[in-house]
């Protein structure tokens, strides 16, 4: 910058007025960041695109706190260990279901059948005025019927990541119904066909 004003002699130098030169270093530093977020709002489309590819089956998370359900579908599970048995699930901070987790200290996880579509969009809030959805209870936990699979936990961790929380739990017990599974890929809902 000093070079681009011509400036070589100490005298010169010290007659130049730092205010202006530290106002046009900040101004650069800003169009820096500017730019910066510009790449990261892209980054993040295009990382959830990415996600996006890996095929996955759909749950319903669910639990109870004071007499009352709260369903949230998640993709974002996993089995974690066999001995002992522990899945995980991962939920947003923004989503009310964390706060609920954080209160009864166990969950469900049903992993929904192909016919129950419905359900995963009513559950991500994506049908509104929708008719009342009945549970049953798995070891005291509320589970969704007719779901392939149904799994009660309690919560042995809970992990902040970034701007989700995984919790882990152990799982105490298990109902699997004979059905096809709903799939969830590239931002649709899908079923699996026979090869
Ligand atoms: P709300 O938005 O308040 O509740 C969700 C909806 O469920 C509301 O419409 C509510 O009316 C209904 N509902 C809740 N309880 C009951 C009940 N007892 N009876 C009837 N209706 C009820 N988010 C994540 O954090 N993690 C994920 O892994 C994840 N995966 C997703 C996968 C798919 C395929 C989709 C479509 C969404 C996914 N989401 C995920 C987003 C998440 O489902 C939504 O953001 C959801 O709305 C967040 O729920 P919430 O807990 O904030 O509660």
């Amino acid at each position: 910058m000093l070079q681009q004003r011509g400036i070589q002699t100490l005298e010169e130098l010290r007659a130049v007025d730092l205010r202006e030169v530290r106002q046009k270093a900040i101004e650069k530093l800003n169009e820096y960041w500017a730019d910066e977020e510009e790449e990261i709002k892209m980054d993040d489309r295009q990382f959830r695109n990415v996600m996006g590819k890996f095929a996955t089956g759909v749950t319903v998370v669910a639990t109870e706190v004071d007499g009352k359900v709260h369903g949230m579908t998640a993709n974002a599970f996993m089995s974690v260990s066999l001995n002992p048995m522990l899945v995980v699930v991962s939920i947003a901070e923004k989503a009310q279901m964390l706060e609920k987790i954080k209160q009864s200290g166990t969950f469900s996880v049903n992993i929904l059948s192909d016919d129950q579509q419905e359900l995963s969009m009513i559950f991500a809030g994506q049908v509104k005025n929708h008719q009342e959805v009945e549970f049953d209870l798995l070891d005291g936990v509320p589970v969704l019927p007719n779901a392939l699979a149904q799994i009660s936990c309690v919560v042995s961790a809970a992990h902040v990541e970034g701007d989700h929380t995984l919790f882990i739990g152990k799982v105490t017990d298990i109902l699997v119904n004979d059905s096809e599974p709903l799939i969830y890929y590239s931002g649709k809902y899908r079923s699996l066909a026979e090869g």
